[in-house]
């Protein structure tokens, strides 16, 4: 049985991390908009980036829950497709990883 503790207590700092930095855009995000047109336009276009940057935020917050999930549950470190071990060198790479190298489409 690996020792989980430490990687919990990292993914639990990362998700802090990264739920401060989905707020953060979710403020900026909430700004009235000006009333001058073309600032809007500049705004609009910033906000775009913005919304790109907060859904990847938002995705790598839920995988980090999920890999908390898995510990909590003992299963983490082993692929969701194959069941098989997700492996050492790539979990130290990506700690919130749900599946083995093997398995991995994207
Ligand atoms: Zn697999």
């Amino acid at each position: 049985m690996r020792d989980v503790s430490k990687i919990r207590d990292q993914l639990k700092s990362h998700l802090e991390t990264l739920n401060l930095r989905i707020g953060e855009i979710e403020g900026d995000l909430r700004t009235a908009p000006s009333a001058d047109w073309e600032e809007q336009a500049t705004e609009t276009e910033g906000d775009q980036v913005l919304e790109g940057v907060e859904s990847s935020a938002l995705r790598e917050a839920q995988q980090v829950h999920a890999a908390l999930t898995r510990i909590d549950a003992g299963t983490y470190g082993k692929c969701s497709t194959c069941d098989g071990p997700i492996g050492e060198k790539r979990l130290q790479a990506l700690p919130y990883a749900s599946q083995c190298i093997n398995c991995v489409t994207e």
